[in-house]
């Protein structure tokens, strides 16, 4: 492969989407690297083998805060396949019982704590403690939240294990991909200041209406081609050459290869780990011990619907959400009876067979679901490194977008954005690797540096 493009960006998921069209926007020639034949990287969709539906690798919820992905996909005008409901409501399912949480949409919070009094998954008791603790939560008064547990945080809001079993831990599963137990505090913090507590708009829970590799994946190539860049996909980068000090080549596997002016490095954590120039690698040695969490997701075709709503959450089961895949994509790519289960932090099915698996998820299915028939088709589908686990060492530990090599910026869900690795904290990453990138280029022609290639 010959390139000499001014930029080079590795990685084709949401950062290096958002990041490569951002500078493609600002009139940056783009090339943009993927090791796999698909762009959308954790957030994608694949074929189903049996029934060839697309399902997505784990169905995604955006919130209505996340502005910076938004900002990406109105730039690829793609923005109207996400919605928004007009206000926050979350059926919960529980064996025995169901009860909504609904927002309404009044000003400030109060909305927010009057659907908490009507939400019935949880004793009176519970709720008292639970507005208690959303009230202290809102004005934290501990500075120390970078360094504490969830659950130590709300030991020290005194919140009741009923309120926790209803709100705290689904909450903390459902943003953090990680128990409370682990979870940093700050963290969740953010979730509950720039989502619940932001107002009607910010705390909407949306969806996109098409599978996750219709969403944007298709339409970025001709994106950055109409401003001349470009997407090369199948291209595994294995390293990157520095030299006088800055990132000279991108080196592919197949021992090919293209020379790089700038380069943004939109990877897994992993992955970056993997081909960070030797110079540099000591400055990332404290990533070296970051966990990841896994998710699970359970696709089921049934022969006829079995839940009628969007999405639900499930209480006292294993599985924790339940996605209509029907509803959600609006009819387009899915049958009738198409359903996604999902276990965020699913560690406990780690060591466990599909089969064990399917059985273990429909038998929690049909206690909060009485009537389930036997699936037509059920496919498993892992992500065993969804996301970094938000501890709070990880919490303190995360790099900025900037590298001590001048050429070199990070992006990816895993760089510090002050927010939980998510598709907005990738988002976030590539436009603040990509304002840096087009900095660092302006900078060098005003000062008419040469270009290292
Ligand atoms: C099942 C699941 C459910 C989730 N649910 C939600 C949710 O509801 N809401 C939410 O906000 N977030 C959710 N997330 C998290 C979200 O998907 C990720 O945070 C986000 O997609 C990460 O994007 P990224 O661009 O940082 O990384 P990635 O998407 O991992 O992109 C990196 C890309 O780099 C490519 N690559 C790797 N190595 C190389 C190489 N050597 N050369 C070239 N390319 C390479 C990969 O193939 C990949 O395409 C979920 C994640 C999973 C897995």
């Amino acid at each position: 492969m010959s390139m000499k493009p001014n930029v080079v960006v590795i990685g084709g998921g949401f950062a290096g989407a958002a990041a490569a069209s951002a500078l493609a926007e600002a009139g940056v020639s783009v090339t943009l690297l993927e090791k796999r034949p698909v762009l959308g990287g954790r957030a994608s969709s694949l074929r189903d083998g049996v029934t060839k539906e697309d399902v997505d690798n784990g169905p995604h919820l955006f919130m209505g805060c996340y502005r910076e992905t938004r900002r990406f996909l109105r730039r690829v005008k793609v923005a109207d396949r996400l919605r928004f409901p007009k206000r926050l409501e979350v059926p919960f399912l529980w064996p025995g019982g169901a009860s909504t949480f609904c927002a309404f949409n009044w000003p400030f919070s109060v909305g927010l704590f009057a659907g908490l009094l009507r939400f019935n998954a949880m004793s009176g008791r519970d709720r008292y403690s639970l507005l208690k603790g959303l009230f202290h939560a809102r004005f934290p008064r501990r500075k120390d939240l970078a360094f504490l547990t969830v659950s130590q945080w709300l030991d020290s809001l005194r919140q009741t294990p009923g309120s926790r079993r209803a709100f705290w831990t689904p909450l903390c599963f459902a943003t953090l991909n990680a128990s409370p137990d682990v979870a940093c505090a700050a963290a969740l913090e953010v979730v509950l200041r720039q989502g619940f507590f932001a107002g009607k708009k910010n705390r909407a829970l949306g969806h996109s209406t098409l599978s996750l590799g219709k969403l944007w994946p298709v339409d970025l190539p001709g994106y950055l081609k109409s401003r001349g860049g470009l997407v090369a996909s199948e291209q595994t980068v294995t390293g990157l050459p520095v030299r006088d000090g800055l990132v000279s080549r991108v080196e592919l596997e197949g021992g090919n290869g293209g020379e790089a002016d700038t380069v943004v490095c939109a990877l897994p954590l992993p992955a970056f780990l993997e081909i960070c120039p030797a110079e540099i690698r000591p400055s990332y040695a404290a990533l070296d011990g970051v966990r990841f969490s896994p998710i699970l997701s359970v696709h089921f075709w049934f022969d006829r619907p079995v839940f009628r709503g969007l999405f639900a959450g499930v209480l006292d089961s294993e599985i924790q959400w339940v996605f209509n895949r029907e509803a959600l994509w609006e009819g387009r790519g899915a049958s009738a009876g198409g359903l996604s289960l999902v276990v965020s932090d699913a560690v406990e099915f780690l060591h466990s067979s599909s089969e064990d698996i399917v059985s273990r998820v429909l038998a929690d299915l049909r206690k909060v679901i009485p009537d389930v028939p036997a699936p037509r088709h059920a496919s498993v589908v892992w992500e065993r490194q969804a996301t970094p686990t938000p501890t709070p060492a990880f919490w303190n530990s995360r790099p900025g977008t900037s590298t001590p090599i001048k050429n070199l910026f990070l992006a990816g869900d895993w760089v510090d954005t002050g927010l939980p690795p998510t598709i907005e904290s990738a988002c976030r990453s590539g436009h603040l690797a990509a304002a840096a990138a087009k900095k660092y280029l302006e900078e060098r022609s005003l000062r008419r540096e040469p270009s290292p290639c």
